[in-house]
């Protein structure tokens, strides 16, 4: 997996920035010699002149690449600030320490519920899910070895939570990182306990990592917006309780899964994806 990553500018609705604000690059999972490889995908946003956010952090055998790609992406006079986290599962955060390690006053944002995953406190494996397939499935393959030191962490409230949720110190609500960055903290619980989206206010597009997923060429049929699998899923129902409530919000118009088959045919640098468009996720999930 030497083979050099490099961002491209993101294709999104709303007025692209000159220079752009959004960039794309995609990643591929070899998870089996025998399955397609499954493209994940890593978002750089930036906010000021030279300081900049990366949204998920890649899958196992990217770690030095990515490195590099963020590295050149940003400059050297340009800042990692973030490393906003959709959820603890391998293929998101293969990088994490390694970017850590380059970028060394980055922080890693997750919502609260996520944060013990992070650190090593709780495991997937461990967690009760609320169908039978996850509950077998949970101890052959979704452990993360990545663990983070809980100072580099910056464990978030998301947008409209309880305030009284997330009670363990230093939970931040998400405004006051909207204010820096302008990404804004949605909880989107089912897929993991803390998963969380991203929305770039504004540009009006929301990084959504596994709640749900476009992967049409490896299931051969077009459009494959779905949930996320039940096999890596702890809870299905709140996954499509969190589909719809992203739905019915409506400071965005195009969502960005971080398993989507418009990346599959980049090669080398991205050539950018449309995402998925609001009406076609509404039409995915009617009701
Ligand atoms: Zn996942």
């Amino acid at each position: 997996m030497s083979t050099p990553l490099a961002f491209g500018p993101l294709q999104y609705d709303s007025p692209v920035a000159d220079p752009p604000v959004l960039y794309a690059c995609t990643v591929h999972w070899h998870v089996s010699r025998f399955a397609a490889p499954v493209p994940c995908r890593t978002f750089l946003v930036r906010h000021g002149s030279a300081r900049w956010s990366l949204i998920d952090a890649g899958c196992p055998g990217c770690e030095a690449a990515l490195v590099d790609a963020v590295q050149s992406a940003i400059g050297s006079d340009g800042e990692l600030a973030y490393i906003f986290l959709t959820h603890g599962h391998l293929d998101h955060t293969a990088a994490t320490n390694d970017l850590l390690a380059r970028f060394p006053t980055a922080k890693v944002v997750a919502h609260a519920r996520e944060v013990p995953y992070l650190t090593g406190e709780l495991r997937y494996s461990r967690t009760r899910g609320s169908g039978l397939l996850y509950n077998i499935t949970k101890y052959l393959m979704f452990e993360s070895t990545v663990r983070v030191s809980r100072d580099r962490i910056v464990a978030v409230r998301g947008d409209g939570d309880e305030a009284t949720e997330s009670t363990a110190e230093n939970v931040l609500p998400c405004d006051e990182l909207q204010a820096e960055t302008g990404i804004c903290v949605l909880a989107t619980p089912g897929h993991t306990p803390g998963h969380a989206a991203y929305l770039h206010v504004p540009s009006r597009a929301v990084f959504t990592g596994d709640a749900f997923m476009n992967l049409v060429p490896m299931f051969g049929r077009s459009p494959a917006i779905t949930a996320p699998l039940a096999l890596s899923t702890v809870s299905p129902s709140s996954a499509r309780a969190s589909i719809r409530s992203l739905l019915k919000r409506h400071d965005w118009t195009r969502a960005f899964p971080a398993h989507d088959a418009g990346a599959i045919t980049t090669q080398g640098g991205d050539m950018g994806c449309g995402g998925v468009s609001k009406d076609a996720l509404a039409v995915a999930f009617p009701g």
